[in-house]
């Protein structure tokens, strides 16, 4: 799954994590190897090189990405069910949210997919892959095997309540689009006389990786509102260290998923160069 095109639905805004996913991280939307090169041939060789290196860091984000993932999938509950409950209710209760929180089993997911109006969304929070926050549905839901991530969902709830968070909650939807945008940057900026590049070409990898950042930090002030609240209402437990590794593999796979964007802008950026 693809940590920007959440469901590919726009309708809904999950604030998913990626962390199940075998794409997060992936945005090789430019097979550099079907391209045509037309360029010099010295520069050529120096171009595909780079875009080589560029491909073959690609598929080790996405390696890593995937390990985080299954570090996640196998990591320990910090707590019971019960103890999550309490404190998932705590979090409900003093940001007054209205949200109605789901924790998913094969047996009840039909019954949430029906009443929510959902695809499939839930089959892979039933198998302990995923937990997500719609906004519009105003439905939080998490795995019944681990319950922990309704935390880190409910974070997202709150943040969708309060202005700053809730602007860098919107920036996710146009994140993906960085590499195309940069593309018509560069385009419009061109070069300059003496061939020297512009400030969109030598930044491609930079400028992508910002435009992830408004998400990474909103997926870190979420996580920090569960544990807080975790900590507060179970008075401190000796094993909130557990959900707090928890939360920053996560987070791990965000920030994988960030550097990867990006890789894929200062791709798209050599190929176009080498289709001139
Ligand atoms: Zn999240």
């Amino acid at each position: 799954m693809n940590p920007i095109s959440y469901y590919n639905q726009p309708q809904y805004r999950y604030y998913s994590q990626p962390y199940y996913s075998d794409n997060a991280g992936n945005y090789n939307g430019y097979p550099y190897y079907e391209r045509n090169n037309e360029s010099g041939a010295g520069q050529a060789a120096k171009t595909l090189g780079l875009a080589a290196l560029l491909q073959a860091f690609s598929s080790l984000l996405q390696k890593g990405s995937n390990y985080l993932s299954n570090k996640l999938i196998a990591g320990k509950e910090f707590t019971n069910a019960s103890n999550v409950s309490k404190v998932a209710d705590s979090m409900i209760r003093n940001n007054k949210l209205n949200v109605e929180v789901g924790y998913i089993d094969s047996f009840n997911k039909q019954n949430y997919a029906s009443r929510f109006g959902l695809g499939r969304e839930l089959d892979a929070v039933a198998k302990g892959q995923n937990a997500f926050y719609a906004d519009n549905l105003k439905l939080a839901v998490a795995p019944k095997s681990k319950p922990s991530l309704i935390l880190h969902e409910l974070g997202h709830a709150v943040n969708a309540k309060k202005g700053f968070t809730k602007l860098l909650q919107k920036s996710r939807r146009y994140a993906g689009y960085a590499p195309m945008a940069l593309l018509v940057a560069n385009g419009i900026l061109g070069n300059s006389q003496d061939g020297k590049k512009n400030f969109v070409e030598r930044n491609a990898g930079i400028l992508g990786f910002c435009a992830f950042l408004p998400t990474i930090v909103e997926e870190a002030i979420a996580s920090s509102r569960g544990i807080k609240a975790a900590k507060k209402v179970l008075n401190n437990p000796a094993t909130l260290k557990i959900l707090k590794k928890n939360y920053a593999l996560a987070l791990g796979t965000y920030i994988l998923a960030g550097i990867g964007l990006g890789v894929a802008s200062k791709q798209s950026i050599i190929l176009d160069g080498k289709q001139q």
